[in-house]
């Protein structure tokens, strides 16, 4: 099915008004829809650079625009069967979290709540249209890749060992050995075990004495659809990625140096993989990262929906370019 990539730049923050917006968004002649993002070019000011997305989402965009256009859609694939990838890329500061995860209030909430709210609603539709003959099940696993090691964020920070979890070759899948795979019955039930969860990754990454801005952050949703003997299963991995800013200009000591290059190293991997599966290239270099080898990105005709996050403001002109540039791969 393919990928399609959006971007979405986020408003400016308190602290960030009266600072240099150089972002903008336009419309193709065609659209009413804005489609273009512009920026200008570092070397030479008087000329911008311009990049065209599926869609484009300036600082006026709400979570429910973000969900009802980009990710809603998702829900009827996942209950076919198909895999659905939704990645937020972006360097720290952009709004990935934001996008992904959001705030507390309703309105706040972000693209990932939503989606188990949708799907939960459809569950029980299903169950009630089919009176109880078809049933789905829904397991949740939720972990984290940090210096390309893979921690269960269902589990206390305390049970970690350093080397995180195992991967295994299973047929064609890759499976983290002993990641928790917890059925999840309603939403209620997972806003509770999300919450714990994400306060796992953070008294983690401060025991690291890291920022959780140095990880990815996966959350798998399999979804089994059954009628009589026949099961119909697809997975959603919705990824809060670790930040893309420029790794060799933000390093400082050799702690942030092993991190850099393990970060640089997977989205670079999920770069080269995005390129191959818009230009429907069948060898996507997948099992070159840890993280696309898990995802099996690009291997089981799913979807790919990526997000990229923008900020509005000067001070991340050169990051804001090369992310810009990242989803240019695409094309
Ligand atoms: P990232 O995860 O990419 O590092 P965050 O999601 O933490 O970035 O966003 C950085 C800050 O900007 C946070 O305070 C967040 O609440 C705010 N923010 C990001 N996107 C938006 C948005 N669309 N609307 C309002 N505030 C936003
Ligand atoms: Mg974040």
């Amino acid at each position: 099915m393919g990928i399609r990539v959006v971007a979405r730049v986020r408003p400016q923050q308190s602290h960030e008004l009266g600072k240099d917006v150089i972002v903008s968004t336009a419309s193709n002649a065609d659209s009413e829809q804005p489609t273009l993002v512009k920026i200008p070019n570092p070397k030479n000011e008087s000329e911008d650079f311009t990049f065209q997305f599926s869609s484009v989402y300036d600082q006026s965009a709400t979570q429910q625009q973000i969900f009802d256009n980009e990710v809603s859609p998702t829900i009827k694939h996942l209950f076919n069967g198909f895999d659905v990838t939704i990645f937020a890329y972006g360097s720290t500061g952009t709004g990935k979290t934001h996008t992904m995860r959001g705030g507390k209030t309703l309105a706040e909430r972000g693209a990932i709540p939503r989606l188990l709210s949708g799907i939960y609603r459809k569950a029980r539709k299903i169950a009630k249209d089919s009176d109880g003959q078809t049933t789905v099940e829904i397991t949740l696993s939720y972990y984290e890749i940090y210096n390309d090691k893979v921690f269960d964020l269902f589990e206390a920070p305390e049970k970690r060992t350093l080397a995180g979890l195992p991967l295994r070759d299973n047929g064609s899948k890759t499976v983290v050995v002993g990641l928790t795979e917890r059925p999840c019955e309603s939403l209620k039930e997972f806003e509770t075990l999300y919450d714990q969860a994400n306060i796992n990754r953070s008294t983690s990454a401060t025991k690291l004495n890291a920022a959780s801005s140095r990880s990815h952050a996966i959350l798998g949703i399999k979804i089994a659809v059954t009628t009589g003997d026949e099961t119909r299963t697809s997975t959603t991995s919705a990824i809060d990625l670790a930040g893309s800013e420029d790794n060799r200009r933000t390093q400082n000591g050799k702690e942030r140096m092993v991190e850099s290059a393990s970060i640089n190293k997977s989205l670079f991997t999920l770069a080269k993989c995005v390129e191959a599966i818009s230009q429907k290239d069948a060898r996507i270099p997948y099992r070159e990262s840890k993280m696309t080898r898990i995802l099996s990105l690009g291997q089981n005709n799913g979807l790919t929906v990526m997000i990229l996050n923008l900020a509005p403001i000067r001070s991340f002109h050169l990051d804001t370019l090369s992310s810009l540039n990242f989803a240019n791969r695409t094309k």
